[in-house]
């Protein structure tokens, strides 16, 4: 659990710190869960990158960090299975990165079975549990 969205970035450093250098990563919860800041401090634990520099994606579906060891991508605003596969996010898969993914789950035909679920929710104002789930569970 955590109790503040710096709390919540800080968390995110130390999963960096246990993931493996190539990953696909849903990241699932509601809006205003903590998706994307929990992928600022993922992508600041993989790369140093700035968390204020970390755009919401919603707008560019994909973001690209630390010479492409980090990707960041958001689904919110695509409904269609077409939609998504022409992001061809199948060659991201294939490279040697962590991909963080929101919205992932609601293509689950197009996401890699072998990835690790973190699902967020808001139990409180500023109060958040997160469970990661590895692969195969
Ligand atoms: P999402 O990507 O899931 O829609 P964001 O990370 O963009 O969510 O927004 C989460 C919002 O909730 C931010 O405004 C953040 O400051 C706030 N917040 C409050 N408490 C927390 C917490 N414990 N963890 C994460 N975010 C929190
Ligand atoms: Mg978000």
């Amino acid at each position: 659990e955590t109790h503040s969205g710096e709390e919540t970035v800080e968390l995110g450093r130390r999963i960096a710190a246990a993931l493996p250098k190539r990953a696909v990563v849903l990241l699932i919860g509601n809006l205003g869960a903590g998706k994307t800041t929990l992928a600022k401090g993922i992508i600041n634990g993989l790369c140093a990158a700035d968390p204020d520099e970390v755009a919401s994606p919603t707008f560019t579906l994909v973001h690209e960090y630390g010479e492409g060891r980090v990707y960041h991508i958001d689904l919110y605003r695509l409904d269609r299975p077409e939609q998504v596969a022409t992001l061809g996010l199948d060659e991201i898969f294939d490279r040697d990165a962590v991909v963080l993914i929101e919205w992932g789950e609601r293509f689950p035909q197009l996401m890699p079975s072998d990835r690790i679920e973190i699902r967020l929710d808001a139990i409180g104002d500023d109060d958040r549990r997160i469970v990661v789930t590895p692969p195969g569970v």
